[in-house]
Formats: structure tokens, sequence, C-alpha cells
């Protein structure tokens, strides 16, 4: 692909819209382009990344034995109904009207309308098992849509969806998919960890989340050193706060608490805001309130500011907790850190505080942390810290994590298929319900995590698997004939090997395309500039390291490929 003539508006200032890095370098890199709040356009450089990871995906996906399909986004209303879904999804769903006025939304994910197929068509034990799965656009009206590609409203998704005979024959199609699901992230060249999980709204008895490791995940995750254990905090937090804790219950009711302003409450807390910790303290009748948030965070805040009468609510930082708390932040971060601030509350006294997770029924109730979290329960609490010894097995202690949610397999046992009566005849000829499986990819998202992981102060740093190109040739002069024959030479030579390049011949200053090289993140760049020709020689140089080489074109050819 010769630069002169494709389409890359890169863009020196850093968007001021933009708050993580992913979002900034995809901007600047013209990877993307916003269309309305959480919807972007593609533009060739972020669809070429984002064509990789669904390759990566179906390649995997059909050595698992799944079978690819393609359903419409646009739902019938009733099969929402019968799931019982149109309910309880809530404004996520967006819904709307056709001109007979009959009622739909655009899927936000696919249950409905698979079990709805395979109602139809699956009729018989000797169908199963089945694996289907497409890779298409997802629409969720996110509250706040934020973060470019991280949480658009419409976003590109990779669904799977099992069918199996029974609960056991389900199993193995789940663990089929978790280790398709592991390999898929190992081959995007991403750092990842597969986490227990909640099961959250869509159901069922057990999930995994597959999480990208880096500093600006929403998701606060604990993995042990020595073995398989690893959990999202809600899931470890399930562990701390066993449903008989979480149950909503009566609680003696309190009055409102008294309004505050944000003003009052960084005040108080003598600090700047900041969005990004899922951790909010504020104050109530003059006492502060720690609300340990987790899950839909917006949704939380929203809550919240409900429960306290406020119109605003400002987030605390890591920093500020810490001095409020006296708890140590440290590399333990969120986690470790939330769960000993409602040791270190409870310890002060502390009456009244709201906590998320599994917990989060309480939000709107007054919790008697005497009575509704015993001694032993607070122990238990304080045990979970950073380098603390892992709940599951003797040797390890646990690490904790910010995470990226990229990928989630759920085991949903017969929820969609006995509320859309789903069902086969066995070998014995009598009916059953069949044993249903959910396997989600955010691809779209998998790009703008993977830069949130590989970047540096010049731009991306794209692993090779899912860059836009594997290497860039850069002419330095564009008007000596022998630098552009021996670009031309080296292109032919590299793209008759299947190297992916893209050949800068635009006539700019090396400086500046050596800039827009970095920032697009390829990761071999090969500069072909007279001094060294001169010699024969070419320079190759790794964006990752930094390493540079000279070579002969043959040797160039040679190392790239
Ligand atoms: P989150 O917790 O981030 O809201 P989710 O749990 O609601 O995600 P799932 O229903 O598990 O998402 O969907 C499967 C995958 O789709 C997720 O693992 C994620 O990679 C991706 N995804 C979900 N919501 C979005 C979004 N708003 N923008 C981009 N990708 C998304
Ligand atoms: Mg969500
Ligand atoms: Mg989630
Ligand atoms: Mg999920």
């Amino acid at each position: 692909m010769r630069y002169s003539q494709y389409f890359i508006p890169t863009v020196k200032e850093t968007p001021s819209d933009a708050e993580v890095v992913s979002h900034k370098l995809m901007l600047r890199a013209g990877m993307i382009r916003k269309l309305a709040a959480g919807i972007y356009n593609y533009l060739p450089l972020g669809l070429r990344s984002i064509r990789k990871v669904e390759q990566i995906v179906r390649e995997e996906m059909n050595r698992a034995g799944a079978i690819e399909l393609l359903m419409p986004s646009v739902q019938p209303a009733e099969l929402w109904q019968e799931s019982k879904r149109w309910e309880q999804y809530g404004k996520e769903l967006l819904r709307f009207k056709d001109r007979k006025d009959a009622e739909f939304c655009l899927g936000p994910t696919h249950e409905e309308v698979i079990t709805d197929l395979v109602r139809r068509e699956v009729k018989s034990y000797r169908q199963m098992p089945l694996n289907l799965y497409q890779v298409q656009s997802k629409f969720r009206d996110e509250i706040r849509p934020r973060f470019g590609l991280m949480r658009g409203r419409e976003f590109i998704m990779k669904d799977a969806y099992s069918f199996d005979v029974s609960s056991e024959a389900a199993d193995i199609s789940y663990d089929k998919m978790y280790q398709a699901y592991r390999r898929i992230f190992q081959r995007c060249g991403l750092r990842f960890r597969a986490v227990e999980a909640d099961t959250g709204s869509i159901g069922g008895s057990s999930s995994h989340e597959f999480m990208v490791l880096a500093d600006s995940g929403e998701d606060a995750i604990v993995s042990c050193t020595a073995c398989e254990y690893a959990a999202n905090v809600e899931k470890a937090e399930a562990r701390l706060f066993p449903p008989e804790h979480a149950e909503p219950r009566e609680l003696e009711k309190v009055e409102t608490p008294q309004k505050r302003s944000v003003e009052e409450v960084t005040a108080f807390l003598g600090i700047p805001a900041s969005s990004l910790v899922k951790t909010l303290l504020c104050v109530a009748d003059g006492e502060p309130v720690a609300a340990l948030v987790r899950g839909d965070h917006d949704l939380n805040e929203i809550k919240l500011k409900h429960l306290l009468g406020c119109e605003e609510l400002e987030m605390a930082s890591e920093e500020v907790v810490e001095r409020v708390t006296g708890a140590p932040v440290g590399f333990a971060g969120p986690v470790g850190l939330k769960i000993k601030i409602v040791a270190d509350l409870v310890v002060q006294g502390m009456k009244n505080f709201v906590t998320g997770g599994n917990a989060r029924d309480l939000h709107f109730k007054n919790v008697n942390i005497g009575r509704d979290f015993t001694p032993a329960l607070i122990a238990d609490i304080r045990n979970v810290v950073h380098g603390d010894p892992c709940p599951r097995c003797e040797a390890g202690h646990l690490e904790m994590w910010r995470g990226i949610e990229v990928g989630h397999v759920f085991k949903l046992g017969t929820k969609y298929s006995e509320s859309l009566r789903a069902t086969f005849l066995d070998a014995d000829g009598k009916e059953q319900v069949i044993f249903m499986g959910c396997y989600g990819i955010g691809i779209s998202r998998t790009v703008a995590a993977c830069i949130e992981q590989n970047h540096d102060a010049d731009g991306i740093i794209f692993p090779i698997p899912i860059a836009p190109f594997h290497c860039i040739i850069s002419a330095v002069s564009t008007k000596d004939a022998e630098v552009m024959a021996a670009c031309d030479e080296l292109y032919r030579a590299l793209t008759a090997v299947g190297v992916e390049v893209l050949f800068d011949d635009r006539d700019e200053r090396p400086g500046s395309k050596f800039k827009d090289a970095d920032l697009i993140g390829i990761p071999l760049r090969i500069v072909v500039g007279s001094k060294n020709l001169a010699e024969g020689k070419v320079e190759l140089k790794y964006r990752k390291s930094g390493e540079v080489s000279l070579l002969t074109l043959a040797e160039a050819v040679e190392t790239v490929k």
C-alpha cells in the first residue's frame, strides 16, 4: 500500500475530549473518527487491525468446531418478552417502533434470536453438540459511552452460542470455548488473565472473563502467583459477602441525608476529583460515607446520588482514599484497598456505608455493621489484600491487577431454553430442554485494549498479529530515483513473501514520516536513504525495542519475512 494513495489522517495535537491513551492514540493515528457519542467510523487503518482480530477469532472458533452464521441486528420485542428481558434489560436496550407500531430493539446480544432459531431447527439429540457464532455490530445504549472503542454504543462483537443435550455435555462445550479464548488472546500477543466472574444479568451458573492487563482497566482482578486461581473482585467479594449477607432485607429507615454540593465534598476531602477510581467517598449528615462501588460504575453513581440526595457527586482518587482511611494503596490499588476500607471503617465505628458487588442490593438501605457484618466476616475481609495467601492453594499469594474485559464465557444452563421452550427428543424419544452456553469477544474493544497495553510516548506499539501493517518502508527522499527504486524492490520482495507493507512514498520531511510511523505503531520500519544506499544498505528499526541494524536489501527481506 502506498501511503500517498491511502487514507491515514493523523493528528499531531492530543484530542481534548479523549481521556484514555487508546482513545487518544486511535484518533491521532487516524484509526477512528467519532460520528456520535459512542459511535465511530472505523477508518482503513483501524479496520485493518479489527479484521486481524476477527481473523484470529474466526480461525480459533472454527478450529473449536463452532460454525459461523449471521443474525439480524434488528430484533422483535416478542422474543425479548418471552425471555422476560424486555422488562429486565433497562435503558441499555435501544428500542424503537416500525411504521405499523410493532416494537423492536437493536441487538445488544443474541441469546433470544439464536434460541428462537435453534428451537425451530433442532429437534433431536443427534443434532447436538452445536455451536453457532457470528461477528457483528452490537448496540448498547451505554449510560456513559466513553474511552473511544473501549465503551462504545455501537461496537463489534463475536458472539457464540452452544447447544447440548446435558449439563455434562455443555461443560465440555464451555471448556472448548475457554481453551479457544486462551489461544485467541495469546495469538493476539496480549498479556491477559482468565478470571472467575459474576454471572450478572445474563444469568447462568458459571462464567469466566478474559481480562487484558492494563493500568487503565475499569475492572479490578486478583490472581494467584502459584495456582490457576484468578477472579474478578466481584467474585472474590462474593466469598467475603456470602449470599445470606447480601440478601436485601428490611432495615430501619434513615432520614434522607442532607444535600452536599460538589464543592463541599471536595473541600471536605481536600482533593481534585478523579473519575477513574471506582471508589466514592462522600459526606452525608456531616459524617463520611464510603461507597465501595464495583460492577456498573455509572449505575452505582446514580444510585448513590439518589441515596445521598445529592445532585452531583465527586469521585475520590486513590490518594484521597489512602489519606482518609490510612490504608496503604501501593500496588494493591483498588482491590485490596476497597476491601481494607470497609474493614477500617468498620473498626472506626462508622455507621453508614454502602457497597457494590454482590452486596449491591444493600444500596438503598442503612447497613448496620454490628448486625449485618459479623466480626468473623470483618476479619475475613481484612485478609484479602495484595500479597496475602491465595484462598485456593497453600503455596501462592494474591497479586492484584487492573483489567479490561475483552471476552466473557458463560454457562447458561437452561435459562433461555426453558423460557423460550427450546427442547429436543433424547435417545428414548423423551422431550428434554437444551443446555446452552454463550461466549462473547469484544473485537473492537480488543484493539483498544491492545493499545492500552502497548504504547509509549511516541504512539502505538502494535504486536505483529494485530498490527494494521507489519512493516513500513520510509523513503528519506522521494526525489532520489535510486532510493525510490530500492523502495520499490523491497516493497515487491516483501509483498511477495506475504509481508504486509505500507510504503511511505509521501513527499514529506523524514522527521514527520518517522513521527507518523511511530504514532501508528507499525512493528518494523525500513528506512531507505541515499547515504546508506550508496553502500547497498538500508536501516531496519524495531518499533518496540528501538533496536536498529544496517542491512543489505536481501538481508532486510530475510529478517522481516
Ligand atoms: P462491561 O462489563 O465492560 O460493560 P459486559 O460484561 O456488559 O461488558 P458482555 O455482555 O460480557 O459485556 O459482552 C461480551 C464482550 O463485549 C465484553 O467482554 C466486551 O469485550 C464487549 N463489550 C461489551 N460492552 C461493550 C461496549 N460498550 N463497547 C465495546 N465492547 C463492549
Ligand atoms: Mg456492560
Ligand atoms: Mg462486565
Ligand atoms: Mg461481561
